[in-house]
């Protein structure tokens, strides 16, 4: 399914359609959606909705859908011990942060960046013991570029991941 999105990605068939979103509604769904693969692994699943986030945003919601349940599956994905956390807050000037942390193995920094490229895995073994891809950041990316926002990940090896959508 990634290797189809990615080549109409790659092919221009990429519209984006913004509606309006009840955020805590459709966060709730897609945390709910996650929680039993993190419960059949034993981790914890939970969302923070910081009070000042708006209650209703304009956005596209499939694609919004896509971006974070890429992040929260390889959040849920690479964690085996401990928890993940979708927490949606406002930062400065009005943008939205979607930030998703893991307490999982963490991605070293020189990994960092290419890791949003296409096929890329931060370890060759990656494929054979979680399969995917390897699209799944970078198509994330791509939908928050169209969506005039950014994506960026914070990390220490052994210390777990902050993957953060801003809209
Ligand atoms: P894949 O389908 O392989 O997961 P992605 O593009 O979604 O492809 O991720 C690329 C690589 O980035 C993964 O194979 C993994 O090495 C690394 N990665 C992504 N998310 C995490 C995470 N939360 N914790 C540790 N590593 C991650």
């Amino acid at each position: 399914n990634d290797i189809l999105d990615f080549s109409k990605i790659e092919a221009g068939r990429f519209d984006i359609e913004p509606d309006t979103i009840k955020l805590r509604e459709f966060a709730e769904n897609l945390v709910e959606l996650m929680a039993s693969r993190a419960f059949a692994k034993g981790i914890g699943i939970a969302l923070l909705v910081s009070p000042s986030v708006p209650e209703k945003i304009m956005s596209d919601p499939l694609r919004l859908r896509q971006a974070l349940l890429n992040l929260l599956g390889n959040a849920v994905k690479f964690t085996e011990k401990g928890g993940v956390v979708l927490e949606i807050a406002v930062a400065q000037q009005g943008w939205v942060d979607f930030q998703v942390r893991d307490t999982g193995p963490g991605i070293p920094l020189r990994e960092q960046e290419r890791i949003f490229g296409e096929f890329e895995q931060a370890d060759a073994g990656s494929t054979r013991r979680h399969g995917g891809a390897g699209l799944g950041l970078a198509i994330t990316r791509r939908i928050a570029t169209a969506m005039g926002g950014t994506i960026a990940v914070t990390s220490r090896k052994g210390n777990g991941a902050a993957f953060t959508l801003r809209l």
